[in-house]
């Protein structure tokens, strides 16, 4: 009988462990074995070249998107259109074996809440498809004490990209109130500050860029749980505060501003108004936020207060607006849905009044229009519901809302 042989590597049968014959050929256990390798490296080039992408887009371009969503609030528009832009091309020539190396553009939001900080990150990421997290400031503290290590943000952000790492490595992470770990006194000697200065220390390295292990589950809650090393050198974090009370800073230097001999000229006009827009480094500094951080976040912008026009126009004209949401809704139950005019602005009065900024109008809409969503879907004979100053006022009344105190 003919030796048989692997057809592959020319083995004897005898010198293998196993021999698998075809019609007309063999192939023994260590070319299977080599083959399969061969398939594994193969798939792994593909996934490579499957790198999850993002779609550089053009500053302009990004601020007109946001146009669709986000109402006013332009010059942060602008500044995060740029910072984001240029981000995004520093991580195109990184591989680059160039001198100039771009650093990083984190980026920091001083407005007041609900004005739409978080909306803005939010938007930025969706148009650009890259993984998106918000981390709160507050639960943050010093590793070791009773909260959460800063390490967290990075799972959360792990979980958001569905702990593809690659595309976690260039999301995005808005970091809200980080006006809370402000320095909580002038003198650190006191008492340990472990959820101020201290988290402040160590978010530095998060921030410029490092290589963090990261529990991917969160949390010590899983001690045995593996480590994913992440590096945060092209995450993009933008931090957003209320920073209360900051405006007195500003107020003050510009008050003991030195005038000089200059004319005065219109731009030296100060809008007591807004003061938050002449806000400054050295103002988050005196804030309480230490100069390290400051130096990592060199992007600041401000938002604007939103004023009733402003609120108007967010109540009904960008795509995803709350009034169109409700007349959809109403719709598919066959109910023509209206908001008047005189409706809509007792829905913005209500909104400045409880001082709950865009984030109010939610509410204020849910507390009017509730019952007539119970209601209408078992009515058959109600087509029309037409929110004006008074029905939207009676509702009002009926509803827990004005037990609440003003704030
Ligand atoms: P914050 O500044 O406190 O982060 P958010 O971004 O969470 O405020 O705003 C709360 C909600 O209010 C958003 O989800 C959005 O629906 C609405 N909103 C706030 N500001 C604007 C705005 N300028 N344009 C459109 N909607 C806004």
């Amino acid at each position: 009988m003919a030796q048989v042989t692997c057809s592959f590597c020319g083995r004897n049968k005898k010198d293998v462990d196993l021999m698998v014959s075809g019609i007309s050929a063999h192939i023994c256990n260590f070319c299977i074995d080599q083959a399969y390798q061969i398939l594994g490296e193969e798939e792994k080039t593909k996934k490579q070249e499957k790198k999850p992408k993002f779609k550089l887009r053009k500053p302009k371009e990004l601020t007109e998107y946001l146009n669709n969503y986000v109402i006013g609030q332009d010059e942060a528009k602008k500044v995060l259109s740029v910072a984001v832009y240029n981000h995004y091309k520093r991580l195109l020539q990184k591989d680059n074996k160039d001198d100039v190396k771009i650093e990083k553009s984190n980026i920091i939001m001083v407005g007041d809440t609900g004005t739409g900080k978080t909306y803005l990150a939010k938007t930025l990421a969706k148009i650009l498809e890259v993984p998106f997290c918000i981390a709160d400031a507050t639960v943050l503290t010093e590793a070791g004490y009773v909260g959460e290590d800063v390490e967290s943000i990075l799972t959360r952000l792990l979980q958001s990209a569905d702990y593809n790492l690659e595309a976690a490595e260039r999301g995005i992470v808005y970091i809200d109130e980080i006006d809370k770990i402000a320095r909580k006194s002038d003198n650190p000697s006191i008492t340990r500050d472990v959820s101020g200065e201290g988290v402040q220390q160590a978010m530095l390295k998060l921030l410029e860029g490092t290589t963090v292990n990261v529990p991917p589950q969160g949390g010590r809650k899983h001690p045995d749980q593996k480590m994913i090393a992440v590096n945060t050198e092209d995450i993009l974090f933008i931090c957003g505060g209320a920073f209360d009370g900051i405006s007195r800073h500003i107020a003050n230097r510009l008050n003991t501003q030195p005038l000089g001999f200059s004319k005065k000229t219109e731009s030296d006009v100060v809008d007591r108004n807004n003061l938050l827009q002449y806000v400054t480094a050295p103002d988050l500094k005196s804030f309480g936020l230490i100069p390290e951080l400051i130096g990592r976040l060199p992007v600041l912008t401000h938002l604007d207060p939103l004023d009733k026009e402003t609120l108007k126009s967010i109540l009904t004209e960008p795509k995803n607006a709350l009034t169109k949401q409700y007349i959809k809704l109403m719709d598919m139950e066959g109910v023509k849905l209206e908001f008047e005019e005189s409706g809509i602005d007792y829905i913005v009065e209500k909104a400045v009044e409880y001082n709950l900024g865009a984030r109010g109008l939610r509410s204020i809409c849910e507390a009017i229009i509730t019952d007539a969503m119970y209601e209408l879907p078992s009515d058959q004979e109600t087509k029309e519901l037409v929110v004006n100053r008074k029905y939207a006022q009676r509702q009002f009344d009926k509803s827990k809302f004005k037990k609440l105190q003003v704030a």
